[in-house]
């Protein structure tokens, strides 16, 4: 069909218009036809029956039943009202309740026409009732494009408010297919359809929006699945296979003075095991011609910073500048000052630039980058504004590096000037003069189980530090319930007298942000009643990046004892002497979370301690999380348990996005398609790198598409 038509803006689809698409657009990130019909529902309901109601059984699932209204009345309740229909099929008689949208409700039913309705059912006092059931009249009912499995898409309370329901949803995407005929351009060649026994891509949409039978749907998922994957891997491999091949570095051919200089005099511990071989692996990378393109994992406390900066240093033993990205204007101040301690014996310029920056130093700092003075900068995403430009750079490390967005990584990539990297020839010969993009080296404290970083990075290369410094007294872990509260504070004010300090974390999360708000209030007035004796710190997502910077600067110097806060303190800080993080509604948090919260302590010699506060009622995965965390302190481990539970996409702690923006596939669960895809994507490649056979035009095709519309990073967040 004509791809002009999927380019469509959404609005312009009949029954959306400029209200709902905005909407779609904010919540759900739809903006075309195309958008929408790659929006897919996370679940069917079955509908393939109709139920008597002298059939209902008591504790049944969501059932289907033809009947009519034959009478509306309203019951007075403890609070507020409720309406109530008598509804009948012949067989039995059943009661439909409202608790809500009454009159719109009562204006709008029919009585004694025949509706199909679908709900819960609730057995009470002798009698079936359905709460707020799904209903359409039998004759709109057989009007529709309509199948025996039902698709359910995601919502969102905006978009429920907005009025998108999922029946909303429904009748877009009929009309959208009704639009474009249905007609949809396949992505795949004939050999793999024929190979993999794939049904085509436009009965593969029909099916995954309408599915005819279980049968069909099981097919276009599957379908969808693997070709989803597929691009992906594809993406991957060939990025890989260019990167081995074409995309040239900077040689750093010396491992001199500043590098030499630091490691003889002035490190002031010995590097673990395993931070000497992460060390070295770089130095490899970092001499051998390709660009360097590694991700850095280690646990929370791990030493990554001083990797880091060995790494920058042999940039500046080469004639090149560094630069150090953080997430947050407070870990950016940290690993300045860290830095600058570390440097401060050598004769280097370190530059720190964030959003609260003033002018006048800007400038300065902006032209001390352009002639080369600077020789190491560290800041927020203040360095990715088009007006930082450098003299040479030649290693980029991005720290916390899942905390970034898309566009903002590959922005650091375009500050060496030349374009993406796929593009690059090179002159034979030396690299010095020639301007290539920098080495990249991504840090992360959140664990990424090793064959899934393999599929998921297959781009970047990977370093582990698995290793601890020595002498870290791992942290004790306790879940206690609110109603202990007492003793915990009992527990607070005995560490706080041996000169500890205590976090007190809350949770906020988005939706419901203002009750968290007020959780954090209450929280910071009840310690602030108990604690009359002591300093307390407090620090929102609501405050000014000045304020917060002014109470986190108390707690770091000791001023304060409880620093109350948000999450905001999750990635980085460091304070040695907190020895206490109290995580409030800990049931709340992912488990990638509550491990960086707890990595905020036992960072200094003393023992610490995490206390999850949780009230009695808590669901299964709550107890898993739980209990995971009091019973081990390995990233890896927490991580594996993670992906279990909730799978890769909140892999990444709060982030919605998570680890990969899939449409359909799931990593963890469609694993064996994922491997498959990969292999299938590697042997396509493998006979035809450049996709230029006849028989891969259209892979070609899609793939073009694909990448002009997303790179990989788009994937990986
Ligand atoms: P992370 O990997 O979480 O970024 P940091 O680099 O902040 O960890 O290191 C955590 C703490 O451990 C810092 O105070 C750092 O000085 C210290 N540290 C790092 N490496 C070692 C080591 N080999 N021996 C002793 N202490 C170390
Ligand atoms: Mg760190």
């Amino acid at each position: 069909m004509n791809v002009n038509l999927l380019q469509t803006p959404i609005d312009y689809l009949k029954g959306v218009g400029p209200n709902r698409a905005k909407v779609m657009r904010s919540e759900l990130g739809i903006e075309t036809y195309d958008d929408l019909l790659n929006f897919f529902p996370n679940r069917y309901l079955d509908k393939t029956r109709f139920y008597k109601i002298n059939e209902l059984q008591r504790n049944s699932a969501e059932v289907q039943v033809v009947g009519k209204i034959t009478h509306i009345k309203t019951v007075a309740q403890k609070r507020g009202k409720r309406l109530v229909a008598d509804f009948t099929d012949g067989t039995g008689k059943m009661e439909l309740v409202w608790f809500r949208g009454h009159k719109w409700i009562r204006e709008n039913l029919k009585l004694n026409t025949p509706y199909v309705i679908f709900g819960k059912t609730n057995w009470f006092n002798g009698l079936f009732s359905m709460p707020h059931p799904d209903m359409e009249l039998v004759e709109d009912y057989k009007k529709q494009l309509r199948t025996a499995m039902q698709p359910v898409y995601p919502s969102t309370e905006k978009l429920a408010k907005a009025g998108i329901s999922n029946r909303v949803i429904n009748k877009m995407m009929q009309q959208l297919f009704i639009e474009s005929k249905g007609r949809f351009q396949e992505t795949l060649s004939k050999e793999i359809l024929a190979e993999q026994k794939l049904i085509p891509k436009a009965e593969a949409l029909f099916n995954i929006h309408f599915p005819k039978s279980q049968e069909l749907l099981a097919k276009a998922q599957f379908r969808l699945k693997f070709e989803e994957l597929f691009f992906i891997q594809l993406q991957l491999i060939r990025k890989n296979l260019l990167h081995k091949k074409k995309i040239k570095g900077y040689i750093f051919e010396s491992v001199g003075e500043h590098f030499a200089d630091f490691y003889n005099n002035h490190l002031p511990f010995a590097l673990t095991g395993a931070q000497k071989r992460v060390i070295k692996e770089i130095r490899a990378d970092l001499g051998s011609g390709a660009q360097m393109n590694r991700l850095l994992q280690g646990d929370v406390g791990s030493g990554k910073t001083i990797v880091a900066l060995m790494a920058m240093l042999i940039a500046l033993d080469n004639d090149f500048q560094a630069c150090l990205m953080a997430p947050t204007e407070i870990l950016s101040i940290q690993h300045y000052n860290g830095l600058q301690e570390l440097c401060e014996k050598m004769d280097l310029e370190l530059a720190l630039l964030t959003g609260s920056t003033k002018t006048a130093k800007r400038r300065e700092i902006h032209e001390k980058l352009e002639n080369g003075e600077i020789n190491i900068i560290i800041g927020t995403h203040a360095l990715l504004e088009d007006k930082v430009q450098f003299k040479n750079l030649g290693l980029a490390v991005i720290d916390e590096q899942h905390r970034f967005g898309v566009a903002q990584r590959s922005k650091l990539w375009k500050k060496s000037r030349s374009q993406e990297g796929e593009k690059l020839s090179l002159p034979s010969g030396g690299t010095k003069g020639v301007l290539l993009p920098p080495h990249i080296l991504v840090m992360t404290a959140t664990p990424i189980p090793r064959t899934l970083a393999m599929s998921l990075y297959g781009d970047l290369d990977i370093s582990v530090i698995d290793e601890l410094p020595p002498g870290r007294k791992p942290v004790k872990t306790v879940h206690r319930y609110d109603s202990n509260r007492l003793k915990v504070f009992g527990f607070i004010r005995d560490e706080i007298k041996k000169g500890r300090q205590v976090y007190v974390v809350y949770p906020l999360i988005q939706e419901s942000e203002t009750m968290d708000y007020k959780d954090l209030m209450d929280g910071y007035e009840s310690i602030a009643r108990e604690f009359t004796d002591f300093q307390i710190s407090i620090v929102h997502g609501q405050m000014k990046p000045d304020a917060k910077d002014y109470e986190m600067d108390r707690f770091v110097k000791g001023e304060t004892q409880i620093m109350v806060a948000t999450t905001v303190i999750e990635v980085g800080v460091n304070v040695p002497n907190a020895s206490v993080m109290i995580i409030e509604s800990a049931e709340r948090f992912g488990l990638s979370q509550l491990h960086q919260l707890r990595g905020r302590v036992g960072r200094g010699a003393e023992q610490s301690y995490c206390i999850l506060m949780t009230g009695h009622k808590l669901s299964e995965d709550s107890r898993t999380r739980l209990q995971t965390m009091t019973t081990t302190n390995d990233g890896f481990e927490i991580a594996e348990v993670d992906l279990k539970l909730r799978g890769p996409g909140d892999l990444m702690g709060t982030q919605q996005s998570g680890v990969l923006n899939l449409h359909i596939a799931d990593i963890v669960k469609d694993n064996q398609i994922l491997q498959h895809a990969r292999h299938v994507a590697s042997m396509v490649l493998k006979e035809d790198p450049n996709l230029q056979l006849e028989k891969n035009k259209i892979i070609l095709h899609t793939f073009t598409q694909i990448t002009r519309k997303k790179t990989i990073w788009n994937y990986i967040s």
